[in-house]
């Protein structure tokens, strides 16, 4: 686990005035990789992909939700990583924090990545399977080329 991974998610963060949490929990090992969707109502709607790599959730807000069709490829923004107790938040975010608005759990489960998935998301180009309540099947988030001093974006795709 790197150490340091969560110092943005806290950075942004005031844990007296949110519920969320700080990410201090042990992590199981051993386990299945673990994915969660969190629909977001904050300043705009947005949809929290987030997939449990080396400890934490690497975290994508995608603007219009995942599809299920393989043609709708949606932008998927990379943000911090998360804490993998986040998979389990749901509640409200007080005005005036970082991300104010509710929180609400929309899907989870496993994810099966395919290959070695810290080194395919080094390399920008993540294939898996979610295996959740709603989304079900192949999925793929390929980065695109990086812009100047902008937000890392991705698109979330279904995949055949
Ligand atoms: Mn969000």
């Amino acid at each position: 686990m790197r150490k340091d991974s969560l110092a943005s998610y806290r950075a942004k963060r005031d844990f007296s005035q949110t519920e969320e949490p700080s990410g201090k929990a042990a992590v199981a090992a051993g386990k299945a990789l673990r994915f969660v969707i969190q629909k977001h109502d904050a300043s705009r709607l947005h949809y929290d992909f987030r997939l449990e790599l080396d400890g934490v959730f690497k975290s994508w807000a995608v603007t219009r939700g995942p599809s299920l069709d393989p043609r709708e490829k949606r932008l998927a923004v990379e943000v911090e990583d998360h804490p993998v107790d986040y998979g389990d938040f749901e509640g409200t975010i007080p005005e005036g924090q970082y991300g104010g608005g509710t929180v609400m759990l929309w899907d989870r489960g496993e994810w099966i990545p395919e290959g070695d998935p810290a080194e395919a998301f080094r390399k920008g180009k993540l294939s898996f399977e979610l295996r959740g309540e709603k989304l079900q099947g192949r999925f793929a988030l390929v980065r695109l080329r990086p812009r100047d001093g902008g937000k890392v974006h991705w698109l979330l795709m279904k995949s055949g």
